[in-house]
This record gives structure tokens, C-alpha cells and sequence, in this order.
């Protein structure tokens, strides 16, 4: 499915969307802050990679850049990588709140 990598060219936000029709992208708009100042970028892996996959590559104490922050499939992957290494599941309503923490939707009712 073709999923691509965007930029936001007024937060500097990065995120993704699978965009199944041409039309889809053109209303496409900045999940951080919602511009529609937003380009296509070339994704640094082509492959896209499963949350497993994700949490498992995924080093604690590798040195971050902004991007890491502003990409939101990277909020609680610390969190994910420390309960993984733990051996503890905290069952479906972790993971749905960590969902709708990469979605913004905690943020958006204050
Ligand atoms: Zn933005």
C-alpha cells in the first residue's frame, strides 16, 4: 500500500499517510499543526516496518535528533521498548492509548 512520508514546511513536523487517490494528498494537512504547507519526502526506509519491528531496532541510548520528536510513531517507543525488554503486556487499553497519543487525540480536548 502506498504509504509516503511527509514534511511539514511550517512545524517541520514529519508524518505519514497512505493516500490511495491522487485527490487524497492535495487535502492533506499537517497533523501537528494542521498547514497545508506540506511536501513529499523520500522516506529513509522504503520498507515499511512493523511496531515489532520498530520496537525491537529501537535503542534507548542512541543519541536523538529533532526529527525523532516530531515523528509521532515515536512517541512511547521508549515506553514499548521498556515494557518489551520487561516481559510485561499491559494489555489492549495501553496500546489504544498510545495510539491516540501518536494521533494527537490526548491533546485535543484541552
Ligand atoms: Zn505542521
Amino acid at each position: 500500500m502506498p504509504i509516503y512520508e511527509y514534511r511539514c514546511e511550517s512545524c517541520k513536523g514529519t508524518m505519514s499517510a497512505l493516500i490511495l487517490k491522487p485527490d487524497e494528498e492535495k487535502n492533506l494537512s499537517c497533523r501537528h499543526c494542521r498547514s497545508l504547507q506540506i511536501i513529499r519526502i523520500l522516506s529513509s526506509c522504503s520498507v515499511h516496518k512493523t511496531d515489532a519491528q520498530r520496537v525491537a531496532e529501537f535503542d534507548p541510548n542512541a543519541p536523538k535528533g529533532n526529527n525523532f520528536y516530531n515523528d509521532d510513531r515515536n512517541v512511547g517507543l521508549w515506553a514499548q521498548k521498556r515494557l518489551d525488554q520487561l516481559g510485561v503486556d499491559l494489555g489492549p487499553q495501553f496500546d489504544e492509548t498510545l495510539e491516540k497519543a501518536r494521533n494527537s487525540k490526548i491533546l485535543e480536548n484541552t
